[in-house]
């Protein structure tokens, strides 16, 4: 990627508050509570105009550099729901549990694994200091049923992770093109689980969307590819934010390691939440392939075309959240400038303009001179066809240049008097507020090049 180089890195900014990104996501529509008329329902959410935009990019940018950029990686996209057997053979039904306690005095409820560790010691609520009930195990998975006739349906889940259907497509994968190993298969699709303590907008929902990568490999080979995805998702993560500093890679301890990983690996990102998983890393050795041989029947293993040595594959997996994605980008992103010399702040979203909603507004300087509307709307025309854009007329100048700076439109083109004489405009700059004047012939070429990722 080359344009994150274009993007400052800001000065020491502080943590914006949860509520400054759910309101600027809600006014600018990015992002609504889902069936608010009805009163909403917790940890479920709708994108609105500009949300799909940046998803829609945040996805596409992910594909590209995971599939399209590497030969031996290809796509899938897998369905909701599945064979029940699945999520048994995954452990899923039995161990994909939260074990919480609830406050007998404020009632509120807790993750026994989120709680702090002298909370925990003292049996104490970190509220209100109120003793805790004894813990209590729920389930995450959410149920439903295939089929009509009552006593004839059959109980199902909606995936609980999306990465399952990858190891259920594993060999349809293998016969129908001609991965060999080491090769990878990505998914992005969304997932469901009954989170017990939904909250802190996107971060944590009941229903939302993860982006996998299972990379299928020789044993003698697991640390080298382990210690090649670690790095590489890292490096991907720093490249499309502002603020390189927020991010970590946390070594999983004992106690966390599944039973079959040698080592695990949190991508983490900073913010008013504290350090939080953004995307894990995991060792899965031959777990997944080997227990849906186990649970199917189905012969998993793979031979090698020139040895002829015949094993289960193991797996690297990275596997991340797009609505995490979503939700640390714009808390990476947003700051309120303050104005200088008695001028009026502004907030902007310093998105990487890759990845922002609009990449470019077209604003004829005032509305009602029909041939600077004419020009720009013009202009705007033949943009669009190339890039997101938007037409505004409405407003004095500033007013719309603040507008594009709080949804992150990287780039507005400015048609004004001089584009009657001499056919340029001006290009003025989000961050920097900069501005340039080019002849419009050149700006299609001047703003992919800075938009797009190539
Ligand atoms: P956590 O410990 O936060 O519950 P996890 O370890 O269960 O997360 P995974 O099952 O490894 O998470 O899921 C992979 C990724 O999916 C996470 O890194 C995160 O980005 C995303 N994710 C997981 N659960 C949620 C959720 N409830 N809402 C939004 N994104 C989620």
């Amino acid at each position: 990627m080359t344009q994150t180089e274009n993007v400052p890195v800001t000065k020491e900014t502080p943590f914006v508050p949860i509520e400054k990104i759910v309101s600027l996501a809600k006014r600018r529509g990015f992002v609504y509570p889902n069936s608010e008329i009805y009163g909403g329902v917790s940890g479920i959410y709708d994108f609105g105009p500009l949300g799909v935009e940046l998803r829609n990019n945040i996805r596409r940018y992910w594909w590209w550099s995971m599939v399209q950029l590497n030969d031996n990686i290809v796509g899938i996209e897998g369905a909701i729901i599945t064979h029940p057997r699945v999520w048994e053979a995954s452990g899923h039904v039995e161990n994909f549990v939260d074990r919480l306690v609830d406050c007998k005095n404020c009632k509120r409820r807790y993750r026994i694994d989120h709680l702090p560790e002298e909370n925990l010691l003292q049996n104490k609520c970190p509220n209100c200091g109120g003793e805790l009930m004894e813990p209590r195990k729920f389930n995450l998975m959410m149920e439903t049923y295939i089929g009509v006739v009552e006593g004839e349906r059959m109980k199902t889940y909606l995936r609980g992770e999306a990465c399952q259907n990858i190891y259920l497509d594993y060999d349809n994968v293998l016969k129908s093109s001609r991965m060999q190993i080491p090769f990878g298969i990505c998914q992005i699709g969304k997932a469901f689980r009954n989170e017990v303590t939904p909250g802190n907008f996107l971060f944590r929902q009941r229903e939302f969307e993860q982006w996998d990568l299972q990379f299928f490999v020789h044993p003698s080979e697991m640390q080298k590819w382990f210690d090649y995805w670690k790095e590489r998702r890292f490096e991907w993560y720093k490249g499309i934010i502002t603020h390189k500093d927020r991010l970590r890679l946390r070594a999983h301890g004992p106690d966390e390691l599944a039973h079959y990983a040698k080592q695990a690996f949190d991508i983490e990102y900073q913010s008013i939440l504290g350090w939080q998983e953004w995307e894990g890393i995991h060792w899965r050795q031959d777990w997944d392939l080997s227990r849906h041989s186990q649970f199917s029947g189905q012969d998993l293993s793979y031979t090698d075309t020139v040895t002829k040595e015949r094993f289960i594959p193991w797996i690297v997996e990275t596997s991340g959240g797009v609505d995490r994605t979503f939700l640390n980008l714009l808390l990476d992103a947003y700051e309120e400038e303050p104005g200088e010399d008695g001028k009026e702040g502004r907030t902007v979203l310093h998105l990487n303009p890759m990845l922002a909603p609009v990449k470019v507004a077209v604003l004829p300087l005032q509305k009602n001179k029909e041939e600077l509307v004419n020009t720009a709307k013009d202009i705007y025309n033949r943009l669009k066809r190339l890039m997101v854009a938007q037409y505004d007329d409405v407003a004095n100048i500033g007013r719309r240049y603040r507008r594009q700076d709080e949804i992150g439109t990287p780039y507005c083109v400015t048609v004004d008097f001089d584009t009657l004489q001499d056919s340029t405009v001006t290009v003025r700059e989000r961050d920097t507020m900069s501005q340039i004047r080019l002849p419009i012939s050149e700006l299609p070429a001047y703003l992919l090049e800075r938009v797009t990722w190539h």
